[in-house]
């Protein structure tokens, strides 16, 4: 990278110390420098005193005669000052036969370079250029400053050079022949022409490697270097000769600009090449720094205060250097390979600046290697780079293989697992499975206990009615039969006075005249009052008949109930149905119920006439239950009734003025096993029948209830059952 600021930096600090060396040959004074026939290109320094004019106090009619000029010491004057005004004075005598002598100051890239021949006491302008003025306008083609001294051969002549720069100052200053001069120029193109080759092919070379692996770390290689190739375009003024040659302005700004934005994509780079947030999170802080400075250098630059730029451009410049060396010293030795190269390539690249200060202060021999130190430092360490990258990639690419290698066995592994797992899971569900068929089966055989139980219960709930009904029959058939067991034996004593005045009748005696016999009998009848055994016989007769008449109505209703278990659907009248379950249940009834009966026309209904049957039995017989459990003893009613619903169904209710019940049961009562009543009393189940033979019969079966009032049932019905 461009760290011709850093040099200089290091260089002010070398210079204290080669101060002191150079010291004593500085008695010296002021000497005329002659060039001699073969003699190679003169170092100037030591014959050339200065005069230090910051503030612009002298102009060329009034420096020939200036108290003050210092001898410089040295081969390559040093100033390092950041803005320099400074007036050079030196002589020198043309002794080579040729024509002229020609000045030439390797340092491109000065605002303003101006030469005055002192004529007698007056200086005339001789030369005259610099960043300042256009580069077409040069007297020699060259990116040095290449001055025609305009001294024949055999004179001796005093020049002044006025020199300004917006900072610090390194001028190697040689006096020669023409070509000598020239040469020099062309050994200088030459050079950094190879630099320019050998950054050019890494640039290309690494543009494609970062086609083709698409990797970050080389798109910030190929940017540094581009930016590497233009700062030292700049620097090197070959970018004013070939670029912007016809804009002087522009130069002084480029140096700036290319330097700050090479430094700030070096530190760019090395973030991530050198994984400083994983292994120096801590330096980042310093990164952002030099990025932040380095903008302002820029800024600096445009705002035309660029020698701010150069004291920025210089401080940073050795802290850079100092912090990616031991940035990488440090991340290399926490094991992160490719850091030492890194490390190697910046360290080529001081030791070349170090050879380049060491050849300024004379140390080192002035010759192509140490005069482009730098330029080799620098291709070097793109070079390093470069290779660091490749190996950088490579060793990604490996510990990929590796990585992929592991995660391949990772996978493998875990195909393994799931697979035993699977098996295992397998085998839990067979487990459970088995479990699980078990408790289904004792499931199962517990619904089958439970549906025997209930269908034993329900016939037990069927016994129960049966018990009501067999009671009532009992009951109803004692009284006619009772009836008829009582007529009998006075009807016998009757028949038997009958028979008597048979057996007196057909006793009678012809032989003899029967009217006493006549008179007897009929003493007789009157004795046994004939005419009333007469009116008794036809009323115990009367009266069997009722009894018999009154026994087969009860059958016949008996018959009616006994329908249980018709199945077929039968269009029958219901009050039949409702009289004959009253009838039935007329034994077991309180004495002071009274049924009232209210029912209303209605036509007969499709139904199973059985379970209807069942239906008003168990309504009625909780009815009956509810009213005999009310303690006052007065009269209760049970009132049943019936009438046209609407168009299609008939309603039925049974009302009783028993206890009632509160919500709390009325939400319950068609419940299976329900009962508020006593064990043995109820089972519970009477009302749940209820209620699904209403829904056999897509009827409705509602329920009012007022506690201490009485409940009514509601049955709607219709009449026509939609099955058909
Ligand atoms: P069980 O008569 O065996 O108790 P039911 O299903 O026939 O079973 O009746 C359930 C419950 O409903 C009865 O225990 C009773 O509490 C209540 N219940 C039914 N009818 C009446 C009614 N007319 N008055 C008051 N409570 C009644
Ligand atoms: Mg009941």
């Amino acid at each position: 990278m461009n760290l011709r600021s850093c040099h200089k930096q290091l260089q002010i600090g070398i210079v204290a110390l080669f101060t002191l060396l150079t010291v004593s040959l500085s008695l010296k004074g002021q000497e005329v420098i002659s060039v001699h026939q073969g003699d190679n290109l003169k170092s100037i320094g030591m014959g050339t005193s200065v005069k230090y004019d910051p503030h612009r106090f002298y102009d060329e009619k009034t420096i020939w005669d200036a108290t003050g000029f210092q001898p410089i010491h040295k081969d390559i004057p040093n100033f390092p000052e950041s803005k320099i005004n400074n007036w050079l004075r030196f002589s020198c005598t043309n002794q080579t036969g040729q024509a002229t002598l020609h000045l030439l100051i390797q340092t491109p890239n000065l605002p303003e370079v101006t030469v005055f021949k002192q004529t007698g006491d007056r200086l005339n302008l001789i030369y005259r250029a610099g960043d300042r003025y256009p580069y077409l306008q040069r007297q020699e083609d060259d990116v040095n400053f290449i001055c025609d001294l305009h001294i024949p051969s055999g004179d001796t002549a005093t020049y002044f050079i006025r020199v300004v720069s917006d900072h610090h100052l390194q001028l190697p200053m040689v006096i020669g022949t023409r070509s000598l001069v020239t040469g020099a120029g062309a050994t200088n193109v030459f050079i950094i022409g190879a630099y320019f080759g050998i950054l050019l092919v890494i640039f290309f070379y690494n543009l494609f490697i970062y086609f083709s692996v698409n990797d970050k770390n080389y798109l910030y290689y190929i940017i540094y270097v581009f930016f590497l190739g233009l700062a030292q375009m700049s620097s090197s003024g070959f970018g004013f000769k070939y670029f912007w040659p016809d804009q002087p302005g522009l130069n002084q700004y480029m140096v700036i600009l290319t330097s700050s934005l090479v430094c700030m994509v070096a530190i760019m780079f090395a973030i991530p090449f050198l994984q400083q947030r994983k292994y120096a999170p801590k330096l980042m802080g310093i990164n952002l720094y030099f990025l932040i400075s380095y903008t302002m250098a820029i800024i600096c630059d445009f705002a035309g205060v660029g020698f701010v730029s150069y004291i920025i451009l210089n401080v940073n410049g050795f802290l850079m250097a100092f912090f990616v060396i031991s940035t990488s010293a440090y991340i290399s030795r926490k094991g992160f390979k490719p850091a030492l190269f890194y490390l190697v390539a910046w360290s080529i690249y001081m030791l070349a600046l170090i050879v380049y200060v060491l050849k300024n202060f004379g140390i080192i021999s002035s010759n192509n290697f140490s005069n482009y130190a730098l330029y080799w430092g620098s291709s070097i360490e793109a070079v390093l780079l470069s290779i660091a990258l490749a190996d950088k990639i490579n060793t990604l690419t490996r510990e990929k293989q590796v990585s992929q290698e592991q995660a391949l066995e990772i996978s493998l592994e875990n195909e393994r697992l799931v697979r035993e797992q699977n098996l295992l899971l397998e085998a839990k569900v067979h487990e459970r499975t088995i479990e699980l068929e078990d408790s289904n089966r004792s499931l199962h055989d517990t619904l089958e206990n439970l549906k025997a139980t209930q269908s034993q219960l329900v016939e037990a709930e069927k016994m129960a009615s049966l018990g009501v009904l067999t009671a009532g029959i009992a009951h109803e058939i004692n009284n006619p039969i009772n009836f008829v067991k009582s007529n009998i034996k006075p009807l016998q004593l009757d028949i038997q006075d009958l028979w008597e005045i048979i057996d007196q009748y057909e006793k009678l005696d012809f032989s003899v005249p029967v009217s006493d016999q006549l008179a007897l009998i009929n003493a007789f009848k009157k004795k046994i009052d004939l005419s009333y055994i007469k009116e008794e016989i036809g009323s115990l007769l009367q009266g069997i008949e009722d009894g018999a008449i009154r026994t087969a109505e009860i059958v016949r209703g008996l018959r009616t109930f006994s329908r249980v278990d018709e199945t077929e659907l039968k269009k029958v009248n219901l009050y039949e149905g409702l009289d004959s379950t009253l009838v039935l249940l007329r034994s077991s009834m309180p004495n002071n119920v009274q049924v009232v009966r209210n029912f209303q026309t209605i036509p007969p209904v499709e139904c199973f006439p059985g379970k209807l049957n069942q239906v008003f039995m168990n309504i009625m017989s909780n009815a009956l239950y509810a009213m005999a459990k009310k303690p006052s003893g007065e009269t209760e009613y049970l009132t049943v009734s019936t009438r046209l619903y609407d168009g299609d169904h008939v309603e039925i209710k049974i009302a009783d003025t028993g206890t009632g019940m509160p919500d709390s049961v009325k939400e319950k009562i068609f419940d299976p096993f329900f009962t508020t009543k006593e064990i043995g009393e109820g089972t519970g189940l009477g009302l749940s029948i209820v209620f699904s033979i209403i829904e056999k019969h897509k009827g409705r079966i509602l329920v009012h209830s007022t506690i201490g009032v009485g409940t009514e049932f509601q049955i709607i019905l219709p009449i026509v059952h939609p099955s058909n």
